[in-house]
C-alpha cells in the first residue's frame, strides 16, 4: 500500500518542485503554467491506460493484458496474474468435467439427471440410445414428453420409487428396460436404465425349456400310465395283449431314460466349471468303432461307407467326440430311407480338420436351418419320434462343437440329402504318434 502511494505521488511532487524551482527563478505566472501543463500530461497518459483497460475488459477473450508504464505496471501484472490463474482453473474444470462424460459413456447403463418435474437436465449417450433422446435438442425438455409409454409416465406420476419398473417394447423395437429412480441433491433424481432385454431372453428360454421337457415326458408318462391301469382293472388280460401292453410301455420308459439321459449331457456340457479335458484322439479308430455300430443300427439297410482321407489325430476329448459323431451318424440313417447311401469322412480342408456325415435321405427346407440346432427343435415330430429322437441331438453336437472352438457346418436340400460337417481348428491337429493315441 505504501509502495503504491510512493510510485502514484513520486510524479506530482517531482512536478512540484520543478515548479517551486522555476517559480523561485522565473516568476509565478510560468512556474503556475509548467505546474499545470505537467498535470495535464500526467492525466492523459494515465486515461490512456485506462481506456486501454477499458478495452481489453469489453472483449478479454484470449487476448493479452495490456503493458503499461509505472503505476499501470504493476496493475496489469497482477490482473495478467490473476486471468492466467483463471484461467487454469478454467481448463481444470473443464478437463474434469470430460473426465466425468467419458466416465459416464463407459457406465454400462443410461444415466439421466431430472429436476423434481422431471425436466432433463442431463443425459449420458446410452441413456440417450435407451429413450431415443438427443442431448442437444431434448435438454430441458419434460422425460414423459419423449418417453410415452404410458407404464412409465404413471411410474414416475405415483412417484414410488422403491421397486424398479420393467419396461418392454421402450423405443427401440423389443427392448426391455429396466428403470430406477433415486432421488438427491433435495429436488434432483438421478434416472438409471439399464438394458434386460439378453436377461428376459434367458428366462423365456428357462420357462420355454422347462415347458418342453414337461411336455415331452408328459406323453410317454401317460402312455405307461394308461397301460398300468387297463393290467390292474383287467387282470385276466390274454397273454398276448399283457405281452404286447408290455412291449410298448417299455419302449416308453425307454424314451423316457434317452430323454433323460440327453438332459443330462447337456446339463454337464453347460456347466461352466466342466473345463474340456483335452488328449490327443486317434480320430480313425474312433470313426471305425463309431461306423460298426452305425451298421448295426442300420441293419443293412443302407450303404454306409467310412472314408478316412486324413491320418492326423486331434487334440479333444475322446467321449464327447464319440458323442457328437455318434449323433450325426445316428440322425443320418435315421433320416434316409431305405437303400439311401451314408458317406462318413475324417478329412482336411486346408490346414483344418473336417469331421461330416453326408446322406441321400429326406434333406431339410432352408427355413428350417439355422434353427435344428435349438433344443427340442424338430423338422418333423412324429418322424423324429417314431425314430427314438429327443430333440436335443443336435444341440448337444453344437455345444461340443462350440467347445472344440469347432464349427457346425449344415448344407442340404430337400428330398436329396444333407451334409453335417464339424470344422475344427488347426491348432487341434496332431499328427498321430502311435504311443499317444487314446484307444478309442
Ligand atoms: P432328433 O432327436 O429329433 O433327431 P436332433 O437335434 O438330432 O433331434 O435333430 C433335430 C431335427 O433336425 C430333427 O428332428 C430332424 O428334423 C432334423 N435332422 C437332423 N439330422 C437330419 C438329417 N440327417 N436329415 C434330415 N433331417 C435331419
Amino acid at each position: 500500500m505504501f509502495d503504491f502511494w510512493r510510485r502514484a505521488l513520486f510524479f506530482p511532487f517531482a512536478v512540484l518542485l520543478l515548479s517551486l524551482l522555476v517559480w523561485a527563478t522565473v516568476g509565478t505566472l510560468l512556474a503556475t503554467l509548467f505546474f499545470s501543463v505537467s498535470l495535464l500530461i500526467h492525466l492523459v497518459l494515465h486515461l490512456r491506460q485506462l481506456e486501454a483497460l477499458d478495452y481489453w475488459l469489453a472483449d478479454s477473450n484470449g487476448r493479452a493484458v495490456p503493458d503499461g508504464p509505472g503505476l499501470w505496471e504493476e496493475v496489469f501484472a497482477r490482473l495478467n496474474r490473476m486471468v492466467r490463474q483463471h484461467r487454469k482453473e478454467h481448463e481444470q474444470r473443464v478437463a474434469a468435467l470430460q473426465h466425468m462424460e467419458q466416465a459416464t459413456s463407459a457406465l454400462p447403463e443410461g444415466v439421466a439427471i431430472l429436476d423434481d418435474s422431471y425436466h432433463i437436465q442431463w443425459c449420458n449417450p446410452l441413456a440417450e440410445q435407451h429413450f431415443g433422446l438427443d442431448s442437444k435438442r431434448d435438454i430441458g425438455q419434460q422425460i414423459t414428453y419423449l418417453a410415452r409409454q404410458p407404464e412409465f409416465v404413471q411410474y414416475l406420476a405415483i412417484h414410488e420409487f422403491s421397486e424398479p419398473l420393467v419396461l418392454s417394447g421402450a423405443r427401440q423395437d423389443g427392448l426391455t428396460l429396466s428403470i430406477k429412480l433415486i432421488p438427491y441433491g433435495g429436488n434432483k433424481l438421478l434416472l438409471i436404465s439399464r438394458d434386460i432385454t439378453h436377461l428376459e431372453r434367458i428366462e423365456n428360454m428357462r420357462r420355454d425349456f422347462v415347458a418342453n421337457v414337461s411336455h415331452e415326458l408328459r406323453t410317454p408318462l401317460t402312455v405307461v400310465n394308461g397301460f398300468v391301469e387297463t393290467l390292474h382293472d383287467m387282470p385276466n388280460l390274454e397273454n398276448s395283449m399283457a405281452r404286447r401292453a408290455l412291449q410298448l410301455m417299455g419302449e416308453q420308459t425307454h424314451r423316457m431314460e434317452r430323454l433323460v439321459d440327453d438332459l443330462l449331457t447337456l446339463s454337464k456340457l453347460e456347466d461352466t466349471l466342466n473345463v474340456l479335458q483335452e488328449e490327443t484322439v486317434d480320430i480313425s479308430g474312433l470313426l471305425r468303432s463309431l461306423h460298426q455300430e452305425g451298421q448295426s443300427l442300420s441293419a443293412e439297410k443302407h450303404g454306409l461307407r467310412l472314408e478316412l482321407a486324413s491320418n492326423c489325430a486331434l487334440l479333444s476329448n475322446a467321449d464327447e467326440l464319440r458323442s457328437a459323431f455318434g449323433n450325426l451318424i445316428s440322425n443320418a440313417i435315421r433320416y434316409t430311407p431305405q437303400g439311401g447311401e451314408i458317406l462318413v469322412s475324417w478329412h482336411e480342408q486346408g490346414d483344418q480338420p473336417v469331421f461330416s456325415v453326408q446322406d441321400s435321405g429326406i434333406g431339410i427346407s432352408p427355413q428350417h436351418i439355422p434353427r435344428l440346432t435349438e433344443r427340442f427343435y424338430r423338422v418333423d415330430s412324429s418322424r423324429s419320434r417314431e425314430t427314438g429322437g429327443t430333440g436335443l441331438g443336435l444341440a448337444i453336437v453344437k455345444h461340443i462343437a462350440s467347445r472344440h472352438q469347432a464349427r457346425l457346418e449344415i448344407a442340404s436340400e430337400e428330398g436329396k440329402g444333407s451334409t453335417f460337417s464339424i470344422v475344427f481348428p488347426a491348432s487341434r491337429r496332431l499328427p498321430l504318434r502311435a504311443d499317444e493315441a487314446i484307444a478309442t
